[in-house]
């Protein structure tokens, strides 16, 4: 029996949460299985790093930023090994690098290209715990990488896949995956499973409870995926599989992601092959487009709306800004205070209905809706951020109450 473990920052806050982590390894190694561990940085340490860094510099180079950042998970692995040696089993710990772990070269948000297990391998032959830095990687000009924010997560999972693990298990600081954030939705349920795919969604849409790259990974390469909380390891989390044992419902769960911003150009000439010039613009910068609105024609003039992640918002701005006159537009308007709250479920495709409830929900309380968006298992729409607690807890009501 092969298990990746997977501890998150919360996990490993202080010596008292590392011991305690230690002896959750220790245990498992003990009752016979080989044991890889990925662990994240301690507690807010990425965080405190990425300040330290903008202190210094507001716009550094993203090279050094995963220079920096990887620190984190670094320091992580060392001391963990010196943990388990106090507990009295034989430990390892290996940076991204150490463990074979190859990346492409976009820094700050690298995908995962091959594992060489190898070494991995050769300790497990031994007996040790292989404790693996999360998060980092390397490119093939031996510089490190990172993975983007919760990247430990695709870390995991990636090991996992590579040495062809039995389970891959993520302890945080919930139980499982529930209906919503239970931080803003206390009473929120837990789910004992989840499809993959609607997992994928959930956490695309804001559910950081796993890295939504970590999800694809464990769908492509079958990986059984399990998220369970480190404080409470012996109660059973929830398991994120191909295929759900009992019937799908309509809504699995509720999830808010603020890390979106809306541009709207006013007035454009109502023509074909305006829109392929504003949005071919904005693929050459590598800018995605999320939610797209474009009003019909009046007086020959229309308007698009579009959403993009809050990170492109500047560089959106400056493309559109600078080609005014070549796409010809009378006005651009930002909105950077709106989050997106969506309701996903495998079961909605066949259940008419789902958006008219959410919408419902919505209006009861009085919160606008400015964009909608929807797809086979999920509907999406834009309110104002200060409605966008409210808006997730009525809409979890709604479905869940
Ligand atoms: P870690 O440090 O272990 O990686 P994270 O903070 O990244 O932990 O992720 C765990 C957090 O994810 C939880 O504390 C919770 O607030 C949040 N979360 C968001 N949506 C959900 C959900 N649907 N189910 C469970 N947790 C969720
Ligand atoms: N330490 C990194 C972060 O905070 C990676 C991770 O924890 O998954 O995003
Ligand atoms: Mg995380």
């Amino acid at each position: 029996m092969l298990v990746v473990q997977k501890y998150g920052g919360s996990s490993l806050a202080d010596s008292e949460r590392m011991r305690h982590v230690a002896k959750v390894i220790t245990d498992t190694y003990k009752r016979g299985a080989d044991v890889v561990v990925v662990l994240s940085a301690q507690g807010d340490t990425t965080d405190e790093l990425e300040a330290k860094a903008l202190e210094l510099n507001p716009k550094p180079s993203r090279r050094e930023m995963d220079a920096l950042l990887s620190c984190g998970e670094s320091i992580s692995i060392a001391l963990m090994a010196m943990a388990i040696e106090a507990a009295g089993c034989p430990a390892i710990s290996l940076t991204g690098r150490q463990a074979g772990i190859s990346t492409d070269s976009s820094h700050t948000n690298a995908r995962i290209k091959r594992i060489d297990t190898e070494r991995m391998r050769r300790e497990l032959e031994k007996r040790h715990i292989v404790l693996v830095a999360g998060f980092q990687g390397v490119n093939r000009f031996d510089d490190v990488t990172t993975l983007g924010r919760g990247g430990s997560n695709t870390s995991a999972v990636a090991v996992a896949a590579a040495l062809g693990a039995d389970l891959c298990q993520n302890f945080t600081d919930v139980d499982g995956v529930y209906t919503a954030d239970p931080r803003i939705v206390p009473s929120a349920r837990k789910l004992a499973e989840i499809t993959y795919d609607e997992m994928l969604e959930l956490a695309s849409l804001g559910a950081n409870v796993l890295q939504n790259r970590s999800v694809e990974m464990a769908k492509r390469f079958n990986v059984p995926l399990e998220v369970l909380s480190s404080f409470t390891p012996d109660v059973p989390g929830t398991l994120v599989k191909e295929m759900l044992t009992v019937e799908n419902i309509q809504v699995s769960g509720v999830a808010r992601d603020n890390n979106t911003a809306r541009l709207s150009l006013v007035r454009l000439q109502d023509k074909p092959g305006v829109a392929a010039k504003v949005f071919s613009l904005l693929a050459r910068e590598k800018i995605n487009v999320d939610i797209i609105l474009q009003s019909i024609g009046r007086d020959d003039t229309k308007d698009i709306s579009f959403t993009v992640g809050a990170k492109c918002l500047d560089r959106a701005r400056e493309v559109l800004t600078e080609n005014r006159e070549a796409i010809g537009f009378s006005e651009l308007l930002i909105a950077d205070n709106i989050s997106k709250v969506s309701a996903v479920g495998a079961g909605m495709v066949n259940n008419p209905g789902v958006a008219a409830r959410m919408f419902e929900a919505l209006s009861a309380a009085g919160i606008n809706i400015q964009m909608i968006s929807t797809s086979e298992i999920k509907v999406s729409v834009l309110v104002d951020r200060e409605d966008s607690d409210r808006a997730v807890r009525v809409i979890h009501e709604a479905f869940f109450g």
